[in-house]
């Protein structure tokens, strides 16, 4: 039976961490700006998670609500403002935009100093480039489940399946500068399986229920699962963890695993900024 890598209890250190900095007051205590465009149900839950997450750790958060009918130079304006803002130490946008909005355009006038999720082609050039940026959340939770459960990293062949730009290529690199030696597959590879066989670790985001079972998998692999779908109300990761567990040596659980981290790292990425 695998160890299985607890994402709560991580998180929970971590938020520990940081309620510590803000506390200890040799810096100011940071200030985020979160801004949503128009009432889409999702982003107005997450804009009030990331609140309710935000007065919980002692970090100052503002919300800024802008009418779903505005125009770009509005969006614009206000963009710039924060980016000009001393007080202001991490910008949040929550997309989708408004179709008539240029998404790509205003996620590109974020500073890469504040742009805590990453956003901009700035902000991401600089991260694959290994100059100051922030980290992407969700490959930034997966390293460090890995590494909060002392796993070592160097040399160790990871397999990763998905490409996509938020999870699959970050990851890449932030393997890569681990000292890894990575493999990528997608929906295109042949012969998923042989490859994931030869995986020390195995980190699955395809976003397919139960997909991974313990045929593609190597005794004594750790196996991060990244995928969250929802079945009959349920989250449900991309590997069948019954079936694994057994095999794996570590294995993370959905939910309870990577996304468990992904909103606390943003707030670490805030603490350990770039200003
Ligand atoms: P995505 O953009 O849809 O990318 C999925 C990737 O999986 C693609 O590269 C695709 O290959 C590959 N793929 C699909 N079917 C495959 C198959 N049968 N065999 C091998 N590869 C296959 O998804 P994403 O945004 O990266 O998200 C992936 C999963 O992670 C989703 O369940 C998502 O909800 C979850 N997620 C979780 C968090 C979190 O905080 N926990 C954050 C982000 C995403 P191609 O490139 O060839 O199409």
């Amino acid at each position: 039976m695998g160890n299985i890598i607890n994402g709560r209890e991580i998180s929970n250190n971590i938020k520990d961490e940081i309620r510590k900095y803000v506390k200890n007051g040799k810096s100011k205590v940071p200030k985020i700006v979160s801004i949503l465009v128009g009432n889409d149900g999702g982003s107005i839950y997450y804009q009030n998670y990331q609140e309710k997450c935000s007065r919980d750790l002692g970090i100052d958060f503002e919300k800024i609500i802008v009418d779903e009918t505005t125009d770009e130079k509005n969006l614009e304006d206000i963009v710039l403002k924060l980016n000009n803002d001393d007080n202001v130490d991490g910008i949040m946008l929550l997309l989708p935009l408004p179709k008539h909005i240029d998404e790509k355009r205003i996620t590109n006038l974020i500073s890469y100093k504040k742009d805590l999720d990453c956003l901009s082609d700035v902000s991401i050039g600089r991260f694959y480039k290994g100059e100051k940026s922030f980290i992407p959340c969700t490959p930034y939770s997966v390293i460090t489940l890995l590494k909060r459960s002392n796993v070592e990293l160097l040399g160790k062949h990871v397999v990763i399946i998905g490409r996509s730009n938020i999870v699959g290529k970050p990851l890449i690199q932030m393997f890569l500068n681990e000292n890894s030696t990575v493999t990528v597959c997608h929906s295109k590879t042949n012969n998923l399986k042989e490859i994931t066989k030869c995986a020390d670790i195995l980190v699955v985001a395809i976003g397919k229920p139960k997909f991974i079972d313990d045929s593609y998998v190597k005794e004594d692999a750790i196996v991060i699962d990244v995928g969250t779908s929802n079945v009959d109300g349920q989250i449900t990761g991309d590997v069948d963890f019954d079936k694994v567990v057994s095999k794996a040596s570590m294995i993370s659980k959905v939910p309870g695993g990577v996304g468990a981290l992904t909103t606390v790292l943003l707030f670490k990425n805030l603490c350990e900024g770039l200003k």
